[in-house]
């Protein structure tokens, strides 16, 4: 079986768009989403009904609890504020019920999905450092973890004497003794100085992962995201991809 795992399209929709394009070449068998389909962007809805349509594996993001009052922003920065606040008010109340069925993790076919952590991903934690690493593995239910929230792609790899290290490698075998925790990075606000949509594929008969990385048009977006009147930084990090 062949798996996209897409995760932050945080209402990019020309960046979905070009991701949803890219994976019907690859000719994937299911798509996993691992949370925040809204916030930044200027598109929620029409991120949301395209995302109801493509898969019914989806974890609930930071963000998506935000826009609809299931989890504190307080921690939020004030443009993420912003668009959190600007994108309640333009959702509909169906969207809203969408985003309020999103649960926190799923396990589909043995693998196991997150936005966060793969322990109490409700406290939205990041994993960055090989501690934060052990901690998920110490608490993770299948081989395979995939998560996003950092917007940054990264893996790291348990072996079977518990050691825990980072696989720099954007392309990867899976070995049945290992485990891992796999971050996809960002469909539509990319942080690791790429500014290209990143998206995962795992196939599980070939035992193999890659991230990919897609153009689109990042000018078009930022255009909508000033017009929307949301604040001007959440367009101009998109040509950073920071
Ligand atoms: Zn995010």
């Amino acid at each position: 079986m062949k798996y996209a795992l897409l995760s932050d399209v945080h209402s990019n929709l020309e960046a979905f768009r070009a991701v949803i394009k890219d994976l019907e070449r690859e000719s994937v068998d299911h798509v996993c989403f691992l949370g925040d389909i809204v916030g930044y962007g200027a598109d929620p809805a029409q991120c949301i009904d395209i995302l109801k349509g493509l898969t019914s594996w989806i974890v609930a993001g930071n963000h998506d609890w935000a826009a609809v009052g299931l989890t504190d922003t307080s921690y939020f920065n004030s443009a993420a504020k912003k668009a959190v606040d600007w994108t309640t008010e333009l959702i509909s109340p169906s969207h809203q019920k969408f985003l309020k069925s999103l649960p926190l993790t799923c396990m589909p076919s043995g693998i196991q999905l997150a936005h966060a952590t793969p322990h109490k991903p409700e406290r939205w934690g990041y994993i960055y450092s090989l501690q934060e690493a052990q901690d998920g593995f110490n608490h993770a239910e299948q081989q395979i973890c995939f998560i996003g929230h950092s917007h940054s792609p990264v893996t790291f790899v348990e072996n079977s004497e518990g050691t825990v290290s980072l696989l720099p490698d954007s392309s990867f075998s899976i070995r049945d003794e290992y485990r891992y925790i796999i971050n996809v990075g960002s469909v539509g606000q990319p942080r690791d100085g790429d500014p290209r949509a990143a998206y995962g594929i795992f196939d599980s008969e070939h035992s193999s992962f890659i991230i990919k990385r897609v153009v689109y048009s990042i000018e078009d977006t930022k255009k909508k995201i000033i017009e929307a009147g949301l604040p001007p930084s959440l367009a101009s990090r998109l040509s950073a991809g920071r």
